[in-house]
């Protein structure tokens, strides 16, 4: 017998979050939810760079049954044993630098081509979720009787009764959800909710490129980016390079920080194809040798410059029937690699929401709640942790957050304070594993539909 649907979904952005939520929920529903994904682009694809996960989003993928085939693109087999895991170098100075820190960490990064895992999680999309694309999506209204309506830009539309925005940090999603807040809101202290509308710019560019290894070693035999992940710090810029693709290329993304830039309104598209000199004249007469010989060795060939925003402090994940996820709801700075790795922990929870059997339409507001609950105080607090992060790199905060009270950054006590600094932000990877997140989740979750069979109608019970 063919299951009844509960409801239907409309999920919005095939990317990394939204394409790890059909898996999810795939895997843990009854075939009683009808899915239709929802994507911009003509197909589903991602920019040519690495990406970094981390035991969480790992148990996830083992979940899923995916560990298997990403052990094949990953640049090593994931490990639970205390090493190594980046150097840390003063970069920008013209003479030889020394290693002053080396993080050691539990677990991970586990590397890989990003185009490699959104493949992976394409070839696991099951047939009956329906994909549609060029269907970007413009705004969307809640009807009376619950049902979203989305509004494409090419003009059509279509129904849904609960929509998820997955639709990255410029969501459109986002803009609608916070715009309809600001109009509804009675309170003068609401007043300011349009203003979350818009992901911020931090004043960072990041130029990414990607470097043949094999080139590398043949132009600078020995390079020591050719088997060491680095990290090299300096003022308003630093440097991250780690192998990707089994060791066979470099992933290496240099941060540049334009003064005043933070919040002010970035002109000029989020991600361009650039010249390479572009990227390259940042570091090139000024920093230590072995950049400046990476730089100097044509060994990058392109690069794109990506203006860095990001989602802060988000009051609300979900609203009515509508909930945002991975970077629509916290687009964040890349300093601790956290972003894919925190929308994959999201479509988790939320996943597991929706495919839960007694998740309906009579309880889905409460049960977008129970999601937004969970993980709203993690993800947020990781957008923060993720820019103190980026700002010790280059020395504009001490450890913490806090001024520098007349130490010198890049004095030997100035390092040793932010190797410590360092440590305490990367914390995070060996902290709860989403399993545990999940629990917390179904208690909330269980707690609320029982109180509302009884009551029929009882308010969910949050944590916080
Ligand atoms: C330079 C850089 C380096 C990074 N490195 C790492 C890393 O090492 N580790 C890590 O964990 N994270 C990293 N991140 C962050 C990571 O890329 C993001 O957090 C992650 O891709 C978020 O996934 P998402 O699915 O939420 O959004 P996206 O990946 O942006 O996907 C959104 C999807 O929605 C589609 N879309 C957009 N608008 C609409 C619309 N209106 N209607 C329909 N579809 C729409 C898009 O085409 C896209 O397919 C990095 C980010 C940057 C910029």
């Amino acid at each position: 017998m063919e299951a009844k649907t509960r409801f239907r979904l409309a999920i919005c952005g095939g990317g990394i979050g939204g394409l790890t939520l059909a898996a999810v929920i795939h895997k843990y529903y009854k075939d009683d939810i009808q899915v239709d994904l929802y994507e911009a682009k003509d197909k589903f694809s991602e920019i040519g760079a690495g990406i970094s996960l981390w035991r969480g989003p790992w148990s996830i993928m083992q979940l899923l049954g995916l560990d298997k085939a990403l052990e094949g693109i990953i640049a090593g087999p994931p490990e639970e044993t205390p090493r190594v895991r980046f150097s840390f170098r003063r970069g920008d100075q013209v003479d030889e630098s020394y290693t002053f820190h080396e993080a050691i960490m539990t677990h991970g990064p586990i590397t890989m081509h990003r185009t490699d895992m959104l493949n992976i999680l394409v070839d696991n999309l099951p047939s009956n979720f329906r994909t549609h694309f060029n269907k970007r999506l413009s705004s969307y209204s809640e009807d009376s009787s619950g049902a979203i309506n989305l509004f494409f830009s090419d003009g059509s539309c279509a129904e849904a009764d609960v929509l998820v925005g997955a639709d990255g940090i410029n969501s459109a999603t986002r803009k609608a959800m916070y715009l309809s807040l600001e109009n509804a809101a009675e309170s003068e202290d609401s007043k300011h909710l349009a203003s979350f509308a818009e992901a911020r710019w931090t004043g960072t560019y990041a130029y990414r490129t990607i470097v043949d290894t094999k080139l590398l070693l043949e132009k600078a035999p020995g390079h020591r980016l050719a088997s060491t992940p680095v990290i090299y710090l300096g003022k308003d810029k630093h440097i991250v390079s780690f192998p990707i693709s089994r060791g066979q290329s470099l992933n290496l993304i240099g941060f540049v920080t334009v003064a005043e830039g933070e919040g002010a309104e970035h002109e000029g598209p989020f991600v361009k194809e650039v010249a390479v000199d572009e990227m390259i004249e940042n570091y090139n007469s000024t920093w230590e040798p072995e950049i400046r010989q990476l730089m100097s060795v044509q060994c990058v060939k392109r690069s794109s410059r990506w203006a860095i925003h990001h989602v802060r402090n988000l009051p609300q994940y979900a609203s009515g029937r509508v909930v945002l996820m991975g970077d629509a709801a916290h687009g964040m700075t890349t300093h601790l690699g956290a972003g894919a790795a925190q929308a994959i922990e999201d479509a988790f929870i939320l996943g597991r929401i929706l495919a839960h059997e007694r998740t309906n339409v009579e309880n889905i507001e409460a049960a977008l709640k129970v999601y937004d609950n969970v993980r709203r105080p993690i993800a947020n607090a990781m957008v923060e942790r993720s820019w103190n992060t980026g700002l010790l790199y280059e020395f504009s905060v001490a450890p913490g957050g806090g001024s520098w009270s007349g130490v010198e950054p890049s004095s030997a006590e100035g390092l040793r304070m932010i190797a410590g600094g360092i440590d305490d932000a990367w914390s995070w990877q060996s902290s709860d594993l989403p399993q545990d997140d999940w629990l917390r989740a179904e208690e909330q979750l269980l707690r609320h539909i029982c109180s509302q069979a009884s009551t029929d109608g009882g308010a969910i019970v949050t944590d916080n």
